[in-house]
């Protein structure tokens, strides 16, 4: 059983104006519940961390200094994507919170499971993950993208919660673990297994988004679904290296049954075939020095250590 800690609740906005006061309202009053009847310390705050936002968003979220004593915010000094800007409130909360919890500011992930992630951390969980038992509220579509994405990352060998996407409970020693990640490349829900301690989840269902729209379109999406393979895991390269390897053996055996064709007194209609395996082995080279180049890509941007994200302005 662990002491009354300090929480701090990280909330990526980009462009929420519209979704912000009630966000703010619920969270906020949430904050305050939990500071009276004494499981969190009264110095826990709600940092809305804003993503580069190009409507009110930082507006709305200086003013609510004067709305609550618990409100925090966070500058971003121009839009790094959601994964860096959880990571930038993650890691500004590390240096006050005993525990930070990362949640949508569109409340998709339902706010009781706070309660849930507290009592696992008090009773010394490091990491709670916030798994969605209930997805109907996300299309069939995404739905069914996603349990497929999962299963093909766990078969990358990249250790992930099914399930589970970015709200999560963090102790201050998982976050300063975390903060020893370096990469440019990020990957949270992969990168945050890899951080150890002992672990936890909480189920809930997932809600409807609450105002504005998705700051996710689809082509977002498969973004974040590519990261968290490449930077992840080598085991595309691996997995061209054994289809080369194949399509090598098919190809000696074409040349040699194409001689012996050939030498039968047949070479007419030989020539498709041949079109065709130039085809298809041009085809597996493209995509092979794709696939690479991806990593090398990867590297390049690794080994140049780029800040990522730029803090403009912060008060707690
Ligand atoms: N978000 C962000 N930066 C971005 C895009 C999104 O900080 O470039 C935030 C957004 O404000 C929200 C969270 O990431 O709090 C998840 O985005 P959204 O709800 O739009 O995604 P969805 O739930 O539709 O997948
Ligand atoms: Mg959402």
């Amino acid at each position: 059983m662990r002491n009354t800690g300090t929480l701090f609740i990280v909330v990526p906005c980009y462009n929420e104006e519209e979704a912000l006061p009630e966000t703010s309202r619920v969270l906020l009053g949430r904050v305050a519940e939990l500071v009276e009847s004494g499981r969190v310390s009264p110095e826990s705050r709600v940092l809305f961390v804003d993503d580069g936002s190009t409507d009110g968003t930082w507006e709305f979220i200086s003013g609510l200094r004067e709305v609550s004593g618990y409100a925090a915010g966070l500058k971003l000094s121009r839009n790094r994507g959601h994964q860096n800007a959880l990571l930038a409130g993650l890691l500004a909360a590390k240096d006050d919170a005993d525990m930070a919890i990362s949640i949508d500011a569109d409340l998709q992930d339902d706010v009781a499971v706070i309660d849930g992630f507290l009592d696992k951390y008090y009773d010394g969980a490091d990491v709670v993950y916030g798994v969605r038992n209930d997805r109907r509220s996300d299309s069939a579509f995404k739905r069914r993208t996603a349990r497929r994405y999962y299963k093909t990352l766990l078969k990358m060998g990249v250790e992930i919660v099914p399930d589970h996407a970015d709200c999560r409970l963090m102790s201050r020693r998982a976050l300063n673990a975390l903060a020893e990640f370096k990469e440019v490349n990020l990957f949270l829900r992969g990168l945050v297994p890899l951080v150890g301690f002992p672990s936890a989840t909480v189920e809930y269902a997932r809600q409807e988004r609450k105002a504005g729209e998705s700051k996710y379109p689809l082509k977002k999406m498969l973004a974040l679904a590519w990261q968290g393979i490449t930077s992840m895991s080598v085991r595309p390269i691996r997995l061209i290296l054994s289809l080369g390897l194949i399509l090598l053996t098919l190809g000696i055996a074409a040349i040699i049954a194409f001689a012996i064709i050939c030498a039968c007194g047949h070479p007419e209609w030989q020539w498709t075939i041949i079109l065709a395996a130039i085809a298809a082995a041009c085809g597996l080279n493209l995509t092979a020095i794709g696939i690479v180049g991806e990593y090398v890509g990867k590297v390049y941007l690794e080994t140049k250590a780029r800040p990522r994200y730029i803090v403009e302005d912060y008060f707690k």
